[in-house]
């Protein structure tokens, strides 16, 4: 029964009522006021409006929810802290089911390094919880998104979020050893080794990891945790052109050296961040690299200089190297915050996301900056060098109906370019709504069929998070609606 039988019948009980009866009245919103907020994560060029939002506090709960909305055939969306960057949470009409009440550390387990959360834990609380502990601070849960003060471990999960130092430590899913997930029948899924203690016989996490919503909600974790490195040499260096830049990230990898972190901002994001942070880098560098390695300290001096010298044979500028924690914890927050910034110079912005070769990153930024300008756009660049994993963010006014509109195609031919030469229609940030129409493009037809019998496998009926990930004859997104804060 949808919610209009009940309308049409008030005798047959709504679902909201049975819904309330499970979470409690503050458990539920239905009010389009209170909902407003949830018709968009951070790719806003997406909206559309949830029929109401749930807030389970258990697993018991969640699956409850799961139960009575699939029973309805309620289009049921797993939401966590609502930072995704591709439409992956919204809800046209269908129920949001947020884990952001579930946020319990359950346990820490030093001695065999596991911590056991609710999907609502936000990243930072974990590793805060865990210093607490006594020598606790020596461990951390390594995943560390630029969002991860907000971000929920079961948003990180259901992404396969990366992060700055996922070059050296990989992305979240080798931090994921067990799951526990409502599954579209509100059955309850607890799949991995929890103890990390054997390998399943299916690697059942790993596939969760990265599935966006689409297989269940994840609502119970076992994380790794791993040790804090305690020594660090940062490297910064400016460069006068982008080429040089790049090369420097390629010859570093190609070297043999794995930093814990290569980032790279081009010469707009340094001016931004120049005039946000000042943190006195040159104003006319058309690029700068961030680059950090961590081990054991004594041999650190040697390899950075090794580094150093690539930098140096790639024209570096005002190259400085540091040890010091203060210095590192400054140019850490100032790279983690940028995408704060760019709200001081641009109404909306869109952050695009794929993984190409190291070695053709400044044939990308040369396309991405071309493509741009074809359509009249600014694209700023930060992202994460050392992986490939390139950030074009492009500057815009959502209340623009024509610069939404070139925004969506250039995004569309950059990715296309990153996917013909080897790269992949996402680096991080996970396909949502937004690339959908990309799957396709990168992989081939018994590739697509294979993820559609994993997700009928699971969801045979199409519940959770249909037509976002891998397409749905069931459910189809419009990427802007009339009425809408972004015109049509
Ligand atoms: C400023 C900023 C910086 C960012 N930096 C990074 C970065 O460095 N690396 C990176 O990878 N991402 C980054 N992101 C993107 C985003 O933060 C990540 O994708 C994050 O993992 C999403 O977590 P969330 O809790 O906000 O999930 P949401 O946005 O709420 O949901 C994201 C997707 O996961 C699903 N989902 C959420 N919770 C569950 C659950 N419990 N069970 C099942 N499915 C679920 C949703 O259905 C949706 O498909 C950034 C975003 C912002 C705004």
């Amino acid at each position: 029964m949808s919610d209009q039988d009940a309308v049409d019948n008030p005798c047959m009980p709504r679902w909201t009522d049975t819904l309330r009866s499970i979470v409690g009245n503050d458990g539920l919103l239905d009010d389009p006021a209170e909902l407003f907020v949830y018709d968009a994560d951070g790719f806003t060029v997406a909206r559309a409006r949830p029929a109401a939002v749930v807030f389970p506090t258990s697993t018991e709960q969640a699956s409850q929810v799961v139960r009575c909305l699939s029973e309805h055939d309620v289009q049921i969306v797993p939401r966590g802290s609502g930072t995704g960057l591709t439409g992956g949470c919204v809800a046209d009409g269908g129920v949001v089911v947020s884990t952001v009440r579930m946020n319990r550390i359950l346990s820490i387990d030093l001695a065999n390094r596991v911590a056991h959360v609710e999907a609502g834990v936000r990243n930072t609380a974990l590793t805060d919880a865990v210093a607490r502990l006594p020598g606790g601070d020596r461990w951390h849960f390594s995943p560390d998104p630029s969002s991860q003060r907000a971000s929920t471990l079961g948003g990180n999960a259901a992404t396969n979020a990366g992060g700055i130092h996922v070059l050296k430590d990989f992305v979240t899913s080798n931090h994921v050893l067990g799951i526990e997930m409502v599954l579209a029948d509100g059955s309850v899924l607890r799949c991995g080794a929890p103890h990390g203690a054997h390998e399943s016989p299916f690697d059942l996490p790993g596939l969760i990891c990265g599935s966006e919503g689409t297989l269940g909600i994840i609502t119970g974790l076992w994380l790794r945790l791993s040790p804090k490195p305690t020594s660090f040499r940062t490297i910064v260096a400016t460069f006068a052109t982008r080429r040089d830049a790049c090369n420097t990230v390629s010859d570093v990898i190609a070297a043999g050296h794995l930093p814990a972190a290569m980032e790279m901002l081009d010469g707009r994001m340094v001016r931004l961040i120049e005039e946000t942070f000042h943190l006195g880098i040159r104003a006319d560098a058309a690029g700068l690299i961030l680059c950090e390695i961590d081990g054991i300290d004594p041999m650190l001096d040697a390899q950075m200089q090794q580094i150093v010298s690539l930098f140096r044979a790639n024209h570096a500028q005002d190259i400085q190297t540091s040890a010091d924690e203060a210095t590192r914890a400054k140019l850490w927050k100032a790279r983690k915050s940028a995408f704060g910034a760019i709200g001081k110079i641009s109404p909306s912005y869109c952050t695009q996301d794929a993984c190409v070769p190291r070695s053709l990153l400044a044939d990308v930024l040369d396309r991405v900056d071309e493509i741009g300008q074809r359509y009249g756009l600014t694209i700023n660049s930060i992202f994460h060098a050392g992986d490939g994993n390139v950030h074009p963010i492009f500057l815009y006014d959502e209340r623009d109906a024509a610069q939404v509109a070139n925004v969506l195609a250039a995004a569309e031919e950059i990715l296309k370019y990153c996917i013909d030469i080897g790269g992949t229609v996402t680096g991080e940030h996970g396909v949502g709504v937004e690339k959908l129409h990309l799957m396709p493009y990168q992989f081939d037809q018994p590739t697509m069929d294979a993820f559609a019998s994993v997700k009928r496998a699971f969801d045979p009926r199409e519940r959770i998070n249909a037509g976002k990930l891998i397409p749905s004859d069931k459910v189809h997104f419009e990427l802007h609606k009339p009425g809408r804060k972004v015109p049509q």
